[in-house]
């Protein structure tokens, strides 16, 4: 157990190396959306209101409606991958 929690706590100071760790170990322990993959890192996005909305600005839940804000009704083509900050998830399927 302690070992365990000893391999955590150095994996975790790795990770704070990077400019979002604090946020990167937030996110690991949230629910995800199995249902959907990140086309660059294949992970799933978290369920929560991550994201902002171009079109209003407010914070939303895009998977919660396939993409569309929860608050103004537009749909947004591509949602950015919480993990690593670029490309990500498409919601029109083609
Ligand atoms: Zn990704
Ligand atoms: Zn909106």
């Amino acid at each position: 157990m302690w070992i365990g929690l000893m391999t955590l706590f150095l994996f975790s100071n790795c990770v704070a190396s990077f400019k979002q760790a604090k946020l990167v170990r937030k996110l690991e322990l949230l629910p995800r959306r199995r249902e959907y993959l990140c086309e660059a890192c294949q992970s799933s996005p978290p369920i929560g209101n991550f994201w902002r909305c171009p079109h209003c600005g407010q914070g939303t839940d895009l998977f919660v409606r396939q993409g569309t804000c929860t608050e103004c009704g537009r749909l947004i083509d591509f949602i950015p991958c919480v993990d690593k900050g670029i490309i990500l998830f498409q919601t029109r399927r083609v």
